[in-house]
């Protein structure tokens, strides 16, 4: 019989019992009783105040996320567990991928590896660890091996946020070709093609989640187009496939240049136009001299990245809808979005009735979307659900 390894024992409160028994994956540090011999990154035994069992987290000594669990059960080899579910991953993305080389192979929480994001860009993979625990050398080259098995790809780089990395007091990021030679290539997302490239330039990558959201928006595009947070032209390319007048706007030079090198890789599309702006600005100059559009897209940055900034956050959304919606021709196509987490659904929709009152249109909802299947969202992980996208339409 082979031994069961020992692991460091946490012990957690009842708050985090009832919300592991619910299904979510976090104990927050304020719930953790005692973590006697857990170092940072280490595979623990999570225990109740009576001492029973209630499963196996990865242990984190810096994040406010103490503990991510990993499996309801005892975990005797975690290689194995691992590459279990990077396969699993993987199997669920060919049942739901379609018309791309480019998407989301593992979404942390939502595909039980918490900590852990790998994106696939044609014959590309990249790797980022979130967490001390997938920040682990040992981890880190199962996963690799098991992508190898998998995909065969190129190259695979490993890319690391430093927001985050400083999170979990992690060393500073190096971004580094883990496997392979090949850290640039060629993507097509719904027939439209986009340079990637992982170690030079802006190493952001393309906003996969939003994959489905092109080709909704597509299907609506129609005479003159603005996209006032472009980056690297993931609607712009899709939108001008259909309009004869499409601007690109962003604050950032390099995503400018990303996209107008994407566009030249996609013969027979109409010019261009790229302005680098300030958004708010912009819409305000362009309101003001009389523009108006047939389709309109905003997909700003998150705004609120803390639940405590949520009422700046929606006024500078209403501030660009409203903008937009009164720029809008009759018949014209709203596509507008929010990435933040803390705006929910239904304040973001209210904000954008709110936008239209304002405005004095009348609006009708087409879609309200999400983010693409690879991001799968999972009903008792409320934060895997974060990308809104509402696709409306002006009727007067
Ligand atoms: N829609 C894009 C992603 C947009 S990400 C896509 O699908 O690929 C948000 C973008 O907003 C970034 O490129 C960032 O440079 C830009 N940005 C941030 N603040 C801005 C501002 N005030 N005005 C214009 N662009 C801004």
């Amino acid at each position: 019989m082979v031994a069961q390894p020992t692991r460091p024992v946490v012990v957690v409160n009842t708050r985090a019992v009832a919300r592991l028994r619910y299904g979510h994956p976090w104990v927050y540090r304020s719930d953790v009783v005692s973590s006697e011999g857990a170092g940072p990154g280490a595979m623990v035994e999570v225990k109740n105040e009576r001492g029973r069992f209630l499963g196996s987290a990865f242990y984190s000594t810096a994040s406010e996320i103490t503990l991510r669990l990993l499996s309801s059960g005892k975990i005797d080899k975690l290689a194995e567990l691992v590459r279990q579910r990077v396969r699993d991953a993987v199997e669920y993305r060919k049942k739901v991928v379609r018309d791309t080389d480019a998407y989301r192979v593992v979404f942390s929480e939502a595909d039980g590896l918490p900590g852990l994001i790998v994106d696939r860009y044609n014959d590309d993979l990249v790797l980022e660890a979130l967490a001390q625990a997938t920040d682990d050398r040992e981890l880190k080259q199962v996963v690799v091996a098991e992508l190898v098995r998998q995909f065969a790809p190129a190259g695979i780089v490993e890319r690391a946020e430093p927001r985050i990395r400083r999170l979990e007091k992690l060393p500073p990021p190096e971004g580094r070709l883990l496997y392979g030679e090949k850290s640039e290539t060629v993507f097509t997302m719904n027939g439209v093609r986009y340079q990637y490239r992982a170690l030079s330039g802006q190493k952001t990558g393309a906003f996969l989640d939003q994959r489905e959201n092109y080709a909704a928006a597509a299907a609506y595009a129609h005479g003159d187009a603005l996209d006032v947070f472009c980056y690297q032209g993931g609607f712009v390319l899709h939108l001008a496939r259909a309009c004869p007048r499409v601007t690109g706007v962003d604050s950032s030079r390099p995503a400018l240049e990303q996209a107008e090198q994407n566009a030249a890789l996609n013969p027979g599309l109409p010019e261009i136009d790229w302005i680098e702006a300030n958004a708010f600005d912009l819409l305000k100059d362009y309101a003001a001299a009389g523009r108006q559009y047939d389709m309109i897209v905003l997909d700003p940055p998150a705004f609120a990245r803390s639940r405590r900034v949520l009422q700046t956050a929606l006024r500078g959304y209403k501030e660009l809808n409203l903008r937009a919606l009164k720029m809008l021709r009759p018949g014209g196509i709203l596509v507008t979005c929010s990435c933040s987490y803390h705006v929910g659904e239904g304040e973001f929709v209210e904000m954008l009735a709110s936008a239209a009152c304002d405005a004095h249109r009348s609006v009708r909802i087409l879609e309200k979307r999400g983010q693409s299947k690879d991001h799968p969202v999972v009903l008792t992980i409320p934060e895997t659900s974060y990308l809104k996208c509402v696709i409306a339409t002006v009727s007067i």
